[in-house]
């Protein structure tokens, strides 16, 4: 591997050559330079091998660097840094001083910054912009920060397939994208280098868009374990003396999951409708929505998907119940009373039919629900056409709301009528759930009216509702 010591004298500022002059005219292959020895420069290192490149360590310690990729050298900061014309730093920011010195050597250089950190807004500036301001004669371009040393040696995944990069340099950001390419990444350009504090903090976000939605499923949850704990397991053991703690591990928890799966899939089309009744109201879709609603409307899908898993648990937990002790109990009971009391209950053909309807509408609900989680997948909706997806996930997922909606109403049948319902005069939680599903189908049906739908329509087509006292709307226009 030699090293051509000309190079940085030769290239000149703007230019980007990723091979060191001299070597072009032979087919060889291009030589890169890593500083740093750590996890993600052999990886990174192993990776460039692997798909043509030939490699040159930068590191403190050259002769006692620890096993590096077969076929790569390690050599001194300021002699690698001579023999490439791009150079991946794979250096912690806090160790960026020793590259000052180097500022000569890696001048028309492209630098390659990897480089994370462990906190937000931990500095004034980011990584890539303080490692420009350092050598301002080098073209950075940030890149790579957001794969990991795993997923770079062992190649690219759906889940880890794209490279983020930015720069201020047009040329070294498309030397860094070929490259990245070689590798098997797609890399995204997101502009100059200023991004680069963004790009940084990609590897920080933990789930960002579930985060609401998260807290929404768990505050609910929570609220109805202890509303309905409080109904079905103290008031029972305060006004009646018995035990009936056992229902908290199916019957409590076959209660609250289809309430907050039912009240969830509701909050998930709720924002949709609301923001109907706004474009109505102002008379025009070119005004922004409140920053709550944005917010509501942006992680519908992630309600939609903890709806339907919640959906997924109350299936679970109706299958089980046939073969539950308690049950098998009650029903032996029953039938042993009838036969000593030689009596024989009366079939009734409206609890038929209201079992049967209940059943139906929660079986054809949760087929609809499933069909919508499918259609959400990124590969299923890659697949459908724009009015396709929009048919399933608005049309179908009302008839969803429907189905489910109707399924509590037939479960709750009656009762709500009845006195002894209202224990400690509360009402009972199938009937706090279906508050915001019944609004919700309410507030639909008032814009599905011709006249409602048409003004609504003509409104999200570009028409625009122009008040003679108040220019307003016009201003937004301009
Ligand atoms: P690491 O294992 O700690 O390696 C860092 C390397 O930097 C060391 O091996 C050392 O190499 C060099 N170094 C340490 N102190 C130095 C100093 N004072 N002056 C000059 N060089 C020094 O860290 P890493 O995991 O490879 O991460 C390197 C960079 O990549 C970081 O900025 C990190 O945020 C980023 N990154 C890492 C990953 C990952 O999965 N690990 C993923 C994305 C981004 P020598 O001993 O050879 O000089």
């Amino acid at each position: 591997m030699s090293v051509d010591s000309s190079v940085s004298k030769e290239v000149k500022p703007e230019s980007v050559l990723l091979c060191p002059l001299g070597t072009t005219a032979a087919p060889e292959q291009k030589l890169l330079c890593i500083f740093g020895t750590g996890d993600l420069g052999r990886s990174l290192g192993q990776r460039l091998l692997q798909c043509g490149y030939r490699v040159v360590y930068g590191s403190r310690r050259p002769n006692s660097c620890g096993p590096l990729p077969r076929g790569t050298k390690a050599m001194n900061h300021e002699a690698a840094a001579m023999s490439a014309a791009l150079v991946f730093v794979c250096v912690h920011r806090e160790n960026y001083d020793f590259m000052e010195a180097l500022a000569p050597q890696l001048n028309g250089k492209v630098l390659v910054d990897v480089s994370n950190n462990l906190k937000k807004n931990l500095y004034p500036e980011s990584n890539a912009e303080y490692l420009q301001r350092l050598i301002p004669g080098a073209h950075v371009v940030k890149a790579f920060n957001t794969l990991s040393a795993w997923s770079l040696q062992n190649g690219p995944s759906d889940a880890n397939r794209q490279v983020y990069l930015c720069g201020n340099s047009v040329q070294a950001k498309q030397a860094v994208e070929e490259m990245a390419t070689k590798l098997g990444f797609a890399a995204l350009d997101r502009g100059s280098l200023s991004a680069a504090g963004e790009l940084e903090d990609f590897p920080l976000q933990l789930f960002p868009e579930w985060r609401l939605p998260l807290r929404v499923a768990v505050g609910l949850t929570a609220f109805f374990f202890f509303y309905l704990l409080m109904r079905d397991v103290v008031y029972k053991y305060v006004e009646q003396g018995k035990d009936t703690s056992f229902r908290i591990m199916v019957s409590l928890a076959n209660k609250v999951f289809p309430i907050v799966s039912l009240i969830m899939l509701a909050l998930c089309y709720l924002p949709g409708v609301i923001a109907g009744f706004l474009q109505l109201y102002r008379g025009t879709k070119y005004r922004r929505f409140p920053d709550w609603l944005d917010r509501w409307m942006l992680c519908r899908k992630q309600i939609g998907l903890i709806a339907l898993g919640f959906a997924f648990l109350h299936v679970l937990y109706t299958l089980v119940i046939p073969i539950r002790y308690y049950v098998r109990f009650r029903i032996a009971e029953n039938t042993i009373s009838q036969i000593r009391e030689n009596r024989t209950s009366v079939f009734d053909t409206t609890t038929a039919w209201r079992a049967d309807s209940y059943y139906s509408m929660g079986i054809l609900g949760f087929g609809l629900y499933v069909l919508l989680g499918i259609s959400s997948l990124p590969s299923v909706s890659n697949a459908l056409s724009w009015r396709e997806f929009s048919f399933i996930q608005s049309k179908l997922g009302y008839l969803t709301v429907f189905f489910c909606t109707f399924h509590t109403y037939l479960y709750g049948w009656d009762r709500f009528l009845h006195p002894n319902t209202y224990k400690w005069f509360t009402p009972p939680g199938y009937l706090l759930s279906l508050v915001v599903p019944s609004v919700l189908i309410v507030l639909k049906l008032l814009l599905l009216l011709p006249c409602v739908d048409r003004s609504l329509t003509r409104i999200r087509q570009g028409w625009e509702r122009t008040d003679p006292e108040d220019g307003s709307e016009k201003a937004l226009l301009t």
